[in-house]
This record gives structure tokens, sequence and C-alpha cells, in this order.
């Protein structure tokens, strides 16, 4: 049944105050294990989207599950999603695992340092835990941010774009880090406006394009093995 599924998405939509429909009737699930990417381009609707997953927003309609319960009815499932967005703040004159330890204690939460190392682990920042942020890369900042949301490891995982400003190396980085956690049978849920990034890095893709799902499936079944779109997102 639907307790069982990590995420379940039903005639999703957003209508924003002035009449933009950000998000209209989208319909999609993700099962444990895979790392799904929302691929489409700007303006398609993705970020609305994930902000309605991580309870950042109220839709205007349609219903997000979470193993079966819907966001928003007051249930505590929101505990069990882990979100990223670009720009999280961290104190560069402090190490990695010290800024983790503070941001777990700050969402009180009692101290737990195995829960800290996992996820700087997971995110593969093992070597570099005991240095002050201020030396960390872009790419192990936003793997840093990464670690972040997977503390505690959240059984569904949201992350809006986290290999914006990222070099080919890094995005390699990046990709390890969610096979990993995908690995451990929770859910990933990624977006990109780069078709090559979620062929790469996801193995299921919802594609959007102004709004609405175009496109929906297995990676190898949207993207041709050529690497190319065999879909096309401008609609007739
Ligand atoms: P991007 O990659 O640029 O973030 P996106 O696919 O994430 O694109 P959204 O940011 O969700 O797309 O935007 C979808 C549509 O909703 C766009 O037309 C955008 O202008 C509009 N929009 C987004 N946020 C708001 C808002 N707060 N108020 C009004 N319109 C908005």
């Amino acid at each position: 049944g639907l307790v069982d599924v990590p995420l379940v998405i039903e005639g999703l939509s957003k209508r924003y105050p002035g009449g933009v429909t950000a998000v209209d009737d989208l319909s999609f699930r993700v099962e444990a294990g895979q790392v799904l990417g929302l691929l489409g381009p700007n303006g398609a609707g993705k970020t609305t989207s994930l902000r309605m997953l991580m309870g950042l927003i109220q839709p205007s309609g349609g219903t997000i599950r979470v193993f079966g319960h819907k966001i928003y009815s007051g249930a505590p499932v929101l505990s069990r999603i882990g979100s990223f967005v670009e720009g999280a703040g961290f104190l560069p004159h402090l190490s990695g695992q010290a800024n983790l330890e503070l941001y777990w204690a700050a969402t009180g939460r009692p101290p737990d340092k195995a829960h800290v190392e996992e996820a700087l682990e997971i995110a593969g920042l093992g070597k570099a835990v005991h240095r002050r942020v201020r030396t960390y890369s872009q790419g192990m900042r936003q793997r840093l941010a990464i670690a972040q949301a997977m503390l505690g490891l959240p059984d569904l995982l949201v992350l809006d774009e986290p290999t914006n400003g990222l070099d080919p190396p890094q995005i390699h980085q990046m990709r390890a880090v969610l096979r990993r956690y995908a690995s451990t049978g929770r859910t990933v849920v990624v977006s990109s406006h780069l078709l090559a990034e979620v062929e790469q890095t996801c193995d299921h893709v919802v594609v959007m394009h102004q709004g609405r799902l175009v496109a929906s499936g297995k990676v190898e079944e949207i993207v041709g093995g050529s690497g190319e779109a065999t879909f096309r997102v401008d609609r007739p």
C-alpha cells in the first residue's frame, strides 16, 4: 500500500498570486532506493515543486504523501524529509564537523557525534571533517550542505540544484554522494536543468515544462543511449 512508498504526488498544483501557474497537475511517485531527477528548463516549476515537498509553501491543489501521510495534515512527516537549498551558511572559522554539530544542536536534538560523522562520511568529507570550512572548495561546501540535510538519515532527501556552480570533478563527487545515500535504501529527489547531469546521476526522471509533466520513467527510457534527449520539451 501507499504506506510503503516514500513519496506519492497526485494532481499537485501551485498558482502564485498574480496568476502564474508554476505547477500544473503534477503526479508521480518515487520508490525506496531511487534517485529521481526533476529535469526542466528555468521556470519549469522545479523549485516550486520541491519547496512544496519541503513543506515551505502550500500547494494550491493536489496531495503530497510521504509513506502514506499527507504533508500539511499535521502528521510529523516533515521530520522524515531532509532538504538542501543553495547557499546554506556555515561558520568559516569552524570545522565541518563543528558546524554540523552546532546545526544538530540548534534543531533541539541531543548531541550525537555518530550521526554527524555518518553524514560527513556519506558526503565524502571524511578526510576534511576537522578542517576549517574556510579552506573548503565550493564543491566541499556544497557537500557539507548536503551532509547537513542528511543528518539523522531522513527517508527522503530533497535537493534543489545541488550541483549549481560546480565543475565536472565536483559534479562527479556529488553524484557518488547521492548514489551512496540511495544505496542505504533511502530516496533522493534532485532537480537539475541539465539533461547530461540527470542522466549520469539519477535512475529515474520526471521532465517538467511550463509547470507540467511532459515525460517520466527510467532514465534509459527517457534519454537515448547516445545521450540525446528523445523527448521534445516544446509541446505541440
Ligand atoms: P529555476 O531553475 O529558474 O528556479 P524552476 O523550474 O525551478 O526554474 P520555478 O522557480 O518553480 O521554476 O518557477 C516556475 C514559475 O513560477 C516561473 O514562471 C516563475 O516566474 C514563477 N514563480 C516562481 N516563484 C514565484 C513567486 N514567489 N511569485 C510569483 N511567481 C513565481
